[in-house]
């Protein structure tokens, strides 16, 4: 049995930008803000299809150190821009302590990764905070190790909290990561809090974002982070798991009809 009082996070200012409502809420955008020209075309082209918060990484948790690691406060100044522009909610992630004060000041959204799912700190830090955050599953965390981070940002008097399946650790190497579908009924059995899945992250496989969007929404999710690039072969990260804007706006259309038949 599914909670009956279902949160809805208000992102941002547009009233229309909410997650937990009856509407499934679709935040999008690229992995990583790479500059003016990329951002704002991604911004332009998701929201003209439903999108109604960007997504887009400033400060990246990379494996690599020497990987792109990020824009840093550029970046979030971009982001600030494409809401400007466009109107969307930015989501972006923070990934220190010492980081929040400067991504409050851009983000309607704060991230917390799957890395930093138990940094209780941060945690405590964003609960702070009187914005929403989107948590995201550790990479192997289970339910309840979950919902307990959550609830280590309520204690600090944020309720404004959605959580986020991203796919955990498995010993199956085909995909990034294994996409637990049944986490969305499980997690809102358990708990009043949206629940939004990450297909992205999820998979690892542009190919496999489109059906798995469908079937999280068939699954009753409250909403989708989706990773759209407009150049996905050259994207600084994560090029092999983001749509390009034509695949999303098709993917918009199933998704509606899927929707309205829940
Ligand atoms: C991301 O969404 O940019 C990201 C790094 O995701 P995760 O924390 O789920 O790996």
């Amino acid at each position: 049995e599914i909670k009956k009082e279902r949160s809805v996070v208000q992102m941002g200012s547009d009233p229309l930008a909410t997650v937990g409502g009856k509407k499934i809420g679709i935040i999008a955008g690229p992995c990583s803000v790479e500059n003016k020209t990329q951002l704002l075309e991604i911004a332009h082209a998701v929201k003209e299809h439903g999108a109604v918060g960007l997504r887009g990484g400033a400060f990246k948790p990379r494996t690599n150190p020497y990987s792109f690691q990020g824009m840093g406060e550029k970046g979030l100044e971009l982001l600030a821009l494409a809401r400007q522009e466009t109107g969307l909610a930015v989501v972006t992630e923070v990934m220190a302590v010492d980081q929040v004060e400067l991504v409050v000041k851009y983000a309607d959204v704060l991230q917390v990764g799957a890395r930093n799912m138990q940094n209780f700190n941060l945690l405590n830090a964003v609960g702070d905070q009187r914005k929403p955050v989107l948590l995201k599953r550790g990479l192997s965390a289970t339910l309840e190790e979950f919902l307990l981070a959550a609830e280590y940002i309520m204690s600090r008097g944020n309720h404004q909290v959605m959580l986020c399946e991203r796919g955990i650790r498995t010993y199956e190497e085909y995909v990034r990561n294994t996409l637990a579908l049944a986490a969305v009924p499980a997690l809102q059995r358990a708990s009043h809090l949206p629940v939004v899945v990450d297909p992205s992250q999820g998979t690892g496989k542009n190919y496999l974002v489109d059906s798995m969007c469908r079937a999280s929404v068939a699954a009753g999710a409250d909403g989708l982070i989706i990773e759209v690039h407009n150049d996905p072969e050259h994207a600084l990260t994560d090029g092999a798991q983001s749509i390009t804007p034509e695949q999303f706006a098709s993917m918009m259309k199933a998704i509606k009809r899927i929707a309205a038949a829940v």
